[in-house]
């Protein structure tokens, strides 16, 4: 089987698979296989999968359990609502955990190589076909490689999905900067050490969490961009963050001083699609379903992804050939495909109303804190559909919450 990217997705579809006795190679396009130092949050729908992989130990000695997720409105600094995360622990069973990112790309890429995945950086691969047996790919040094299976895992700008379908990503004019740095350094300031703490203003956020066991701390500050609205091809600057958070808290703007201030994210998400099969050839992760990061799903889809598949191999593994896997590719593949992209449909629909929600201005602002205030912080009836176990199958997929018009709320 081959793997195209060696990001969060493309290393967990690789140890799914390698799981069930199949040969995998990850290809990967830079000259080493690595992640971007920040924070990753991780609710209990993709810790259970870590467990189940063997590898939730490991990643909670590296991360932190932190106690609650707070809500905070970011002008006024109230408190809206909460999470009380050791709660949430006994309703799920697992864990709400958060890791550096590099922590958890390097516990999946020991995993896979004790898999036996061969790993092989330095190839970007610029055209997929299918062929009578399986699929091929070319690298843009004329390389090429086939197997019986191939998955692009090739995150928001896939090759693969350009020959599946003609869209775009979709800008949505919003920002992230992060931060990683030493804990001493925000030990001064008004932060919660032990909590995920959300601060939702107008137009902007802050996120901030503790990493490594506290000794790091980290920060995503997120904002509309005016030059990205108004088309400027030059949008997102350091000054255009400091703008948009100026009417913030106190605590808010404290944590905006840490920011690292030489690169930013520009944060699109894609149209959801319901095909990510042709033939052979399988979309994973961004590649399939970029979102927008507000729920925190997006390396969790991609981590639920190849757990799904991996399943349904094992369901369609009948028994090694001399010619092949055994492997029921057209059942596993079906199986995937029939599930998967409603759910993810559902988190990249829900992740953009709930940025909405995190960056309403006036009116629509008090009535959504009125709401959040209102909630009984054990209600659990909007988080149901995400954190309990992963489906297998469309039966299996949970209802979905049913939303509060904001309308409905007296101020
Ligand atoms: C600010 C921010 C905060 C976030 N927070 C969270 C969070 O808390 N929790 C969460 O679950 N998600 C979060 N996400 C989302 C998450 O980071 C992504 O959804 C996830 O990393 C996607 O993983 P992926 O492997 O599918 O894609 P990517 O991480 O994009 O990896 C793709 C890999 O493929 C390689 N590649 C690309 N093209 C080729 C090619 N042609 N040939 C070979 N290799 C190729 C790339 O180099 C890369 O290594 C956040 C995102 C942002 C921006």
């Amino acid at each position: 089987m081959i793997i195209i990217g060696g990001g969060i997705g493309g290393l967990s579809g690789a140890l799914a698979l390698a799981r069930q006795g199949l040969a995998v190679r990850v290809y990967e396009q830079a000259p080493a296989f690595g992640e971007v130092g920040a924070g990753l949050q991780l609710a209990p729908n993709c810790t259970r999968i870590l467990d189940h992989y063997g590898l939730l130990d490991e990643a909670r000695a590296r991360g932190v359990l932190p106690q609650n997720i707070v809500m905070k409105d970011a002008v006024s600094a109230e408190e809206l609502t909460r999470l009380d995360l050791s709660d949430l622990q006994d309703r799920y069973g697992y864990p709400y955990l958060v890791i550096h990112r590099s922590d958890l790309h390097a516990i999946l890429l020991a995993a896979c190589a004790r898999a036996g995945v061969d790993l092989v950086t330095d190839a970007p691969c610029t055209a997929y076909e299918n062929t009578d047996t399986g699929a091929r790919v070319r690298f843009g040094d004329g390389r090429t490689d086939e197997a019986e299976l191939v998955v692009a895992a090739d995150g928001l700008h896939s090759v693969a999905r350009a020959a599946l379908i003609d869209d775009e990503p979709v800008n949505s004019a919003y920002v992230a900067y992060r931060a990683a740095v030493p804990f001493e350094t925000v030990a001064g300031n008004d932060i919660h050490g032990k909590d995920v703490v959300v601060h939702v203003g107008p137009r902007c956020h802050l996120v901030q969490y503790p990493l490594r066991g506290g000794e790091m701390f980290n920060q995503v500050a997120v904002f509309e961009s005016p030059k990205a609205l108004a088309g400027e091809a030059d949008w997102g600057t350091p000054d255009e963050l400091d703008a948009a958070f100026a009417e913030t808290c106190a605590p808010v703007r404290q944590g905006l001083e840490l920011m690292w201030r030489d690169r930013w994210w520009r944060m699109y998400d894609r149209e959801p699609i319901t095909t990510w099969v042709s033939g052979r050839i399988a979309l994973l992760g961004d590649a399939a379903h970029p979102p927008l990061q507000y729920m925190a799903q997006g390396a969790i889809m991609a981590i639920e992804d190849g757990w799904v598949l991996g399943e349904h191999v094992a369901a369609q593994h009948a028994r090694r050939t001399a010619h092949g896997s055994g492997v029921d590719w057209e059942k596993a593949l079906a199986a995937y495909e029939a599930v998967r992209p409603e759910h993810c449909r559902r988190v990249v629909e829900t992740a953009r109303t709930w940025g909405e929600l995190w960056h309403l201005e006036g009116d629509r602002r008090l009535r959504r804190n009125a709401v959040l205030r209102d909630r009984d912080i054990h209600d659990y009836a909007f988080i149901d559909w995400i954190y309990g176990p992963t489906a297998l199958t469309p039966e299996e997929e949970p209802e979905m919450f049913r939303p509060i018009p904001l309308d409905s709320v007296a101020l």
